[in-house]
């Protein structure tokens, strides 16, 4: 019965202001240089429906040494502290981001080793280091559903998926 399936995943899973998006895509652009990875967090609310995202908190202000490497990592006390600060600030976390240098796919290590492996988390990938105009149809997007498994989103399935709010777009 695909209808079923089609009418749940027309609504949005995840929301973000347009302008604290378009901030996140141009910070992603200008840390990563065009020569390396970058990434941050997505803070928010979990409602029902849907995860509502009001804070952005790149991987460098969490860790000084992030983006060192030509991967992204965070070390166990990075994620002590990045569990404190949500305690602190009642946020969630309700996704992540990180760019790769070519394509939106997800690697080996982005499969086996979510950021947040919880079900339902979000992890998106940006292509091309973020550089030049990056529209949501261009990302990949992975909703985690435990045990190493994903659900993957691209084109304009990311674009029926996120919701950008207060903006013209
Ligand atoms: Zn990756």
């Amino acid at each position: 019965m695909n209808f079923f399936k089609a009418a749940t995943m027309s609504a949005p899973l995840i929301e973000a202001p347009a302008q604290l998006w378009s901030a996140l895509i141009q910070h992603l652009c200008h840390q990563g240089e065009g020569v390396r990875e970058s990434g941050a967090f997505l803070l928010g609310h979990k409602t029902k429906t849907a995860r509502v995202v009001t804070m952005v908190l790149p991987y460098e202000q969490l860790q000084t040494d992030a983006l060192n490497d030509d991967y992204v990592a965070l070390t166990a006390t990075s994620f002590a502290r990045l569990w404190d600060f949500c305690r602190q600030q009642g946020l969630s976390i309700v996704a992540d981001v990180h760019t790769h240098r070519l394509g939106s796919g997800q690697s080996r290590s982005d499969r086996t080793n979510p950021m947040v492996a919880l079900t339902g988390h979000i992890a998106f990938i940006v292509p091309r280091f973020a550089q030049g105009n990056v529209r949501l149809q261009d990302l990949g997007m992975y909703v985690y559903q435990g045990n190493h498994r994903w659900l993957a989103y691209s084109g304009s399935d990311v674009a029926r998926l996120v919701n950008l709010t207060g903006d013209e777009k």
